[in-house]
């Protein structure tokens, strides 16, 4: 597995590549890779005949410092998982190749970041939005894939590479789970031991509220006091919101049904996790 650092690198790597005939997949992350980050890759593999994976802390979409501070970085352990998943390139640049001190252009993610993360996290998606069209520029691939674990972020990623003309095809990859339903994230590693065994709570109570909306339509105001019901007796957890919204469009909707996704965001003790289902 070859790592590049820098940008013009990986753009040479990648024209290299295309004019022998070989297609390109591609997989950003942040690194702390997991299971969920190697069925990305493993599906890129499978479908192009080179991959590459990015890691970057991508600072522009962080709201807070400390949780950039806190973000897991483990380069090393990473560097093995990809391998193990056949990667071709790891494509690691760092802060001031990404934005060097005379950066000034940024990506408005527009409407559809307006609510639910992009409203508790103010300029999150403008700042993926940002990273996610500088790394496709640099990589140029064919195919990129990203998890529907990050809902609204695959809807603003679909959109931006639309309204933009980039010339990508977007694959979203179902959320891969721990044998207790946790959607595995990066950020499960601060878990508290008991934040830990609260934390499948959420999962389990989506999968309640689904097979509840798929028997019946389901007023979203009903579903919304199931999941704060059904939350109270965990106490570590704090609901940020629970939103039920059209799939495509991401609109709020009234009612529950087939084509609406549940999303939540609950705090466990300092941790922020988000989930959904699609009904
Ligand atoms: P991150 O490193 O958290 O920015 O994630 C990189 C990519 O992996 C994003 O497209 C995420 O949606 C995806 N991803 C993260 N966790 C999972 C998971 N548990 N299942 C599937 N995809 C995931």
């Amino acid at each position: 597995m070859k790592v590049i650092r820098t940008v013009s690198e990986v753009q040479e790597w990648s024209a290299t590549e295309r004019s022998a005939g070989n297609t390109i997949g591609f997989v950003p992350t942040m690194g702390a890779l997991h299971q969920g980050h190697a069925e990305l890759f493993a599906q890129s593999v499978d479908e192009n005949s080179r991959t590459v994976v990015s890691i970057f802390v991508n600072s522009l979409q962080f709201n807070s410092a400390s949780d950039l501070e806190a973000y897991p970085r483990q380069l090393e352990q990473d560097k093995v998982i990809a391998e193990k998943q056949n990667v071709d390139v790891l494509f690691v640049p760092n802060h001031e190749e990404m934005y060097p001190n005379s950066f000034s252009s940024t990506i408005s993610a527009g409407p559809i970041a307006a609510h639910m993360e992009g409203l508790h996290r103010p300029g999150h998606f403008d700042g993926v939005a940002t990273v996610v069209v500088k790394l496709l520029n640099a990589v140029t691939p064919d195919i990129a894939y990203f998890g529907l674990k990050d809902f609204q972020q695959l809807a603003v990623i679909r959109t931006v590479v639309r309204d933009l003309n980039l010339k990508c095809h977007i694959i979203g990859v179902p959320t891969v789970r721990n044998e207790s339903g946790l959607a595995l994230s990066s950020r499960n590693s601060r878990l508290s031991p008991e934040s830990l065994t609260q934390a499948p709570s959420v999962y389990a109570v989506l999968l309640e509220m689904a097979t509840q909306a798929r028997e019946r339509e389901t007023t979203t105001t009903a579903l919304k006091a199931h999941f704060t019901s059904a939350m109270k007796p965990f106490s570590a957890a704090k609901i940020e919101y629970i939103e039920i919204v059209d799939s495509v469009t991401l609109h709020p909707v009234n009612t529950a049904k087939a084509g609406s996704t549940i999303c939540v965001a609950v705090w466990f003790e300092d941790v922020r996790l988000i989930d959904n289902i699609s009904i």
